[in-house]
């Protein structure tokens, strides 16, 4: 039983070290990703995102895995000031309401 009930990882399942890192459940969304020089749309791809936290560091990260080598881990703490930014932007908030 892993002490964050969030967790989804087998422990002990294995001996491999990776095994011993804290994920939690993947969740799909459907999202565009391109690459930043890019002047095209990009591709559709779908992305997992879920939280990690390795059993060697002191933070646990929101992890986005776009398959194919790519990722991006935020900071957990850092999530809740850049949504809270963002809704805060009125400009943006017009956006997603056209
Ligand atoms: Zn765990």
């Amino acid at each position: 039983m892993c002490e964050y009930g969030w967790c989804a990882t087998a422990h002990a399942a294995t001996n491999h070290s990776a095994d011993e890192d804290h994920r939690s459940p993947g969740v799909a969304i459907r999202a565009r990703v391109r690459s930043v020089d890019s002047a095209d749309a990009g591709d559709d791809v779908d992305l997992e995102v879920g939280i990690l936290r390795r059993a060697d560091e002191d933070q646990s990260w929101l992890v986005i895995d776009a398959g194919r080598g790519v990722g991006v881990e935020i900071a957990l703490d850092d999530v809740p000031r850049v949504v809270r930014d963002l809704v805060r932007d009125t400009t943006l908030r017009s956006v997603a309401h056209a």
